[in-house]
This record gives structure tokens, C-alpha cells and sequence, in this order.
């Protein structure tokens, strides 16, 4: 296991920079090595180190893990090769014929392994989450598991979690918070009641766009063991040096969470008085449905921000298509700013399911580049579509 105990006590940003990273105790290197070792020497048969097969364990990895379990509040973390594969190890972790109940907006690759590979062994249906009715009605003997994200992909719309967590004890299953949007910086699940917290770690986590990878986060030894053996016996580990990089983007996600709050609160304002948009999806937003539990349970309100085209679905995907500055590209979470159109991009697998998105919607991921070139950008290109769409 994994141990938190490194960081306890220390603010956010020292434990991001220090957490199970001391100077590597042979040369005093500063930064851990990544090792590569596939099968490490023991003393004696079953003696060594905490090391024997890089599958089971490696130290990159541990540094990993216990500074980002650290950053969630967790006594446990286990790192992944993708956020998906992350994902498969909890739902892995239910017995068959589980139901698992899932919020209306979650990422589309989430509802794809649940509907689509996970179909046979758990039956799965959508509920709106923090309405205690909606969820009583949709609860049954065999609900084990309830799973949300918020701020949710690509709708942006906000889930008390502590409602949700407090509804999942009294009736026993397991609350499982998709953390990728909000990271810990904003927003720590597990002392909110949640169990689990899964991350990509491609997005904010490692931040720079060029590494894939996934993460949970859990209290509860006994829950750490199942899902330490899913990770070991399924295999679907990081190599090394993904886990330096994830590592490396931990150094700097307070400083970067806090640009990127700073330049979508900027981007939204324009948006918000731009005729070609005729409404903004940002938590920030007084008269958005969550501002409150969102101000409540979050530090700041996040740097993905979706809005709707006056236009439609023809104004949308020529937005998306005419900005310079923002990439058109699926993903987001990195320190350069993303364009994309979810009804065609990453919500595609969503069509016809209860999950599929407004094709006049545009999601952006806010990057850290400076703010008056964002908002520039991005007006130039509605200002156009508005010219397009008046003449
Ligand atoms: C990207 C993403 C995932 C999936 O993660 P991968 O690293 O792409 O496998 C899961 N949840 C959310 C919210 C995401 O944005």
C-alpha cells in the first residue's frame, strides 16, 4: 500500500512539490528517477525492498501515487494507464448483476465502458443524482454503486457531493466522484463523503498535453486492497516515465488551476455579450443552476466552459473551425486552449443515448496563455459567424 503520511499537515502546493518526493536518498537528486527496472534483487527468497515486479510496484510510481493521494486527502492511491482503465477497476470491483446508477452528463467514454463493455455483467441507468426522490425512485436491492462527475462534461452543470455521498451510506453503495474537471485543487471529494476518486490524469493532472493516464484515490483500506489487486492482476499500469510526467504536472497545478480560472472568468464575460451565443455553461455564473453547491464545495469554478450558438449546429461547428488561438481538438485540461464540438467529438459515442449533447453546443478548455489573446480570439471568430450568419 501506498502510504499518505509524507504530506499530512503541509499546504497544498508543498505537498504538490514534496509529497513522497524526497532527494533520492543515493545520489541527493532533487527530482526522483525514473526507474526502469522491470524485476528487482531480493535479500533473500520473498525478502527485498517493497519491490519485486514492476507490474505489482515500481518507484516512480509510488512517488506518484503518494503524492497525488496526498493532494486528495487519501490514505490510498493507485495510478493507471488511462483514466478509463482507471475506471474499469472500480467497476471491475462490483459483484455481478450490480446496478450502478450513473448522473444524466457524464464523459462519453465513461458511458461507453459501462453500456457497451461492462453491459453483460452490471445494468446501469441514468438518474438526476441530488434530488433524493429522483434517486429513491430510481435505487433498487441491488444499486452498489453511484457514479457522477462534477462540473460535468460538457455541460458544466454542479452535484452536492456531500448530498449524494450522505443518500449512498444510508443506503449502502459505494460513491464513486469523477474528479478530472475540478482537480484537488479545487475540489477534494473524499471530505465530502465521497469513497472513490477517479481522475484522468491526462487533463489538468499532468497538464501539458503529452501523457495518458488515470488515478483513484480511496480511504478505505479495505477498498484500496480490491482495487490494488485489480491493478496488479488486469495489469493496466503506467510505465514510468508517464508517471514522471504526471508527477512533474503535479509541481505546478495550483498556479496553473489558478490561471485557468482567471482566463475562463474572462472568456465567459465576452461570451456572455456576444449576440452569436445565446447561453454560457460556467459554474462561475450567478445564474447558473449550481453557483451555489459550486461555490460551496469548489475553491473556484474551473477553466472548461461550454456555450450554445444562436445559430445552431452550423454556427457551432463554424466557431469552431475559425478560432486561431484555441486548437480544434478533443481533450482539454492543458496549459494550451482547446476548441471542440461534443455532438461530433467527444460526445459522438453519446448520440441516441440518453447522454447525447445540443449540436449548437461548443465546449472550450480555457488555457493559461494571456487573457486578452483568448478573448480576442475567440470574439473574432463569433464576430465572424455573426457576420456570416446576418448577410
Ligand atoms: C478524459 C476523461 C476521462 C477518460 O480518461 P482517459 O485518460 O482519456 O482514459 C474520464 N473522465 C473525464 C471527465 C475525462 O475528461
Amino acid at each position: 500500500m501506498t502510504p499518505a503520511a509524507p504530506g499530512d499537515g503541509w499546504g497544498f502546493e508543498t505537498a504538490a512539490i514534496h509529497a513522497g518526493q524526497p532527494p533520492d536518498p543515493a545520489t541527493g537528486a532533487v527530482v526522483p528517477p525514473i526507474s526502469l527496472a522491470t524485476t528487482f534483487a531480493q535479500e533473500a527468497v520473498g525478502r527485498h525492498r517493497g519491490y519485486e515486479y514492476a507490474r505489482s510496484a515500481n518507484p516512480t510510481r509510488t512517488a506518484l501515487e503518494t503524492c497525488l493521494a496526498t493532494l486528495e486527502g487519501a490514505g490510498f492511491g493507485l495510478a493507471f494507464a488511462s483514466g478509463l482503465a482507471a475506471e474499469d477497476a472500480v467497476l471491475r470491483s462490483i459483484p455481478d448483476g450490480g446496478h450502478v446508477l450513473l448522473a444524466p452528463d457524464v464523459y462519453g467514454g465513461t458511458w461507453r465502458l459501462l453500456s457497451q463493455v461492462h453491459r453483460e455483467r452490471l445494468r446501469v441507468s441514468t438518474c438526476v443524482l441530488d434530488d433524493p426522490r429522483t434517486l429513491a425512485a430510481a435505487w433498487t436491492d441491488d444499486t452498489r454503486l453511484v457514479w457522477l462527475e462534477t462540473p460535468s462534461n460538457p455541460l458544466l452543470s454542479i452535484i452536492d457531493i456531500a448530498t449524494v455521498a450522505g443518500l449512498c451510506h444510508e443506503r449502502g453503495a459505494l460513491c464513486v466522484v469523477d474528479n478530472t474537471f475540478a482537480t484537488p485543487y479545487l475540489q477534494q471529494p473524499l471530505a465530502l463523503g465521497a469513497d472513490v476518486v477517479v481522475h484522468s490524469t491526462t487533463k489538468y493532472l499532468g497538464g501539458h498535453s503529452d501523457v495518458v493516464g488515470g488515478f483513484l484515490a480511496v480511504d478505505d483500506g479495505a477498498l484500496a486492497d480490491r482495487l490494488r489487486f485489480l491493478q496488479n492482476a488486469v495489469g493496466a499500469v503506467p510505465g514510468p516515465f508517464d508517471c514522471y510526467l504526471v508527477l512533474r504536472g503535479l509541481k505546478t497545478l495550483g498556479v496553473r488551476m489558478e490561471r485557468h480560472c482567471a482566463n475562463a472568468a474572462a472568456v465567459v464575460e465576452m461570451l456572455c455579450g456576444h449576440p452569436a451565443v445565446s447561453s454560457v455553461l460556467w459554474p462561475g455564473l450567478r445564474d447558473h443552476p449550481g453557483y451555489a453547491v459550486a461555490a460551496k464545495q469548489m475553491r473556484g469554478f474551473g477553466g472548461v466552459v461550454s456555450f450554445v450558438c444562436a445559430g445552431g449546429e452550423a454556427a457551432a461547428l463554424a466557431v469552431a473551425e475559425r478560432t486561431r488561438l484555441f486548437t480544434l481538438a478533443e481533450s482539454l485540461g492543458a496549459v494550451e486552449s482547446l476548441i471542440e464540438h461534443p455532438a461530433r467529438m467527444t460526445h459522438a459515442s453519446a448520440a441516441g443515448s440518453p447522454l447525447a449533447v445540443d449540436p449548437a453546443l461548443v465546449r472550450l478548455s480555457v488555457g493559461i496563455e494571456t487573457e486578452e489573446d483568448l478573448v480576442e480570439d475567440l470574439r473574432a471568430a463569433l464576430d465572424s459567424v455573426e457576420r456570416a450568419g446576418a448577410g
